[in-house]
């Protein structure tokens, strides 16, 4: 067998000590004969997977008591429309920051439930490379909340602070910077993030919501998009997906082991500035991220003779590099270097990317 080292943005690699434990557990969890897809939500042996997952993750992020941990489905593009749905209600009003193309997705979602002022809008030329620097904006006094991207996943533009936004709460899509450094929770009202980047299959959604911002959902707001349903409930007012929360939770366990966030982030570092360093030294390849805010998850660059993509893509392929083809609406290539990508994947792509611009370039 071999493993390649796969760069696509999500879903994406996971820890191999996570899938070599999950083929140990698959047929038999710890004795009780069952695989964990095959358990009830309700009984012992789940509630134990779920309760030790949330707790390994309230450590992790060192998250306050006075929030709560949901485990749902539906993806981070759900939560486009239930945040809105749970909070916009106070005062019919939201502040967004426009600054990549999923930011632009949770806009537009969000202007079906109530007003948006687009305080930040860093699109130039019909490309988002930069952020507003942390004294760069204004929050309006009515609004119900101020929502972000921290990481835009496909611009590879990554905020290098967290907003001050006062007493207006904080609402983050860390889909795909989740867990990748230490972040303050108590600065955000509300965190949330699909799984498939950094903590685990498709199918789970993560939400860490203050206490108090869960209680005023919008008239006729249906029972599975309201959070108190959720929050009232411990995520099993409906199924909830299990094992997609059980490979969550050997994710945490896999975290802890390497030295929790701290340890996780500067691996992080080292990976994305190795990356960018060689990027930045060679002639041959170029990120037009401002330095200040680029990305540690996903790293677009292009080739200056665009018309090598192709060949650069196949040779890649063959040295087991896969997925590296930037979005659509990017162009070029984009190499994301989640958590689970080892270093030496990093490593071998840098001496990759040397190699053809050597031969080719
Ligand atoms: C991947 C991604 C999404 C979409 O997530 P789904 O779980 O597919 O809905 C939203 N926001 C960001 C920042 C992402 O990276």
């Amino acid at each position: 067998m071999t493993r390649v080292y796969n760069f696509s943005a999500g879903p994406a690699m996971l820890p191999e000590e996570v899938l070599r434990q999950a083929q140990a557990e698959m047929l038999d969890w710890h004795g009780s004969g069952m695989s964990v897809m095959e358990m009830s939500h309700r009984g012992k042996e789940f509630m134990s997977i779920a309760e030790k997952a949330e707790a390994d993750l309230r450590e992790l992020m060192a998250i306050p008591t006075n929030y709560k941990v949901l485990f749902l489905q539906g993806g981070a593009s759900a939560q486009f429309a239930m945040i809105p749905m749970n909070l916009i209600g106070r005062t019919g009003e939201a502040d967004y920051f426009r600054t990549g193309s999923w930011s632009k997705k949770a806009i537009s979602e969000a202007k079906h439930f109530g007003g948006v002022k687009v305080t930040v809008d860093s699109e130039h030329d019909g490309r988002f490379t930069s952020v507003p620097a942390a004294d760069g904006f204004a929050v309006s006094s009515d609004a119900a909340y101020v929502h972000y991207t921290p990481n835009e996943t496909i611009e590879g533009v990554e905020f290098p602070y967290v907003p001050a936004t006062g007493a207006v709460p904080l609402i983050a899509d860390m889909s795909s910077t989740i867990l990748s450094r230490p972040v303050d929770v108590s600065k955000f009202g509300l965190i949330y993030a699909g799984a498939q980047k950094n903590i685990g299959p498709a199918g789970l959604t993560i939400v860490i919501v203050r206490e108090d911002l869960i209680g005023e959902p919008l008239d006729g707001t249906p029972t599975m998009f309201k959070y108190a349903t959720h929050a009232d409930n411990g995520s099993m007012y409906n199924t909830p997906p299990t094992y997609g929360w059980y490979l969550a939770g050997l994710v945490f366990e896999w975290l802890k082991s390497i030295g929790g966030l701290a340890g996780m982030a500067a691996v992080n570092e080292r990976k994305a500035s190795a990356l960018y360093r060689a990027i930045d030294a060679s002639g041959f390849y170029n990120n037009p991220v401002d330095p200040v805010c680029r990305s540690w998850m996903n790293v677009p660059f292009t080739l200056a003779n665009p018309e090598l993509d192709g060949d650069f893509l196949k040779g890649a392929g063959e040295a087991g590099l896969k997925t590296l083809k930037g979005h659509r609406s990017v162009g070029g290539m984009r190499a994301s270097i989640y958590n689970a990508m080892p270093e030496q994947g990093v490593e071998t792509l840098i001496q990759f990317m040397a190699e053809f611009e050597r031969t080719r370039g």
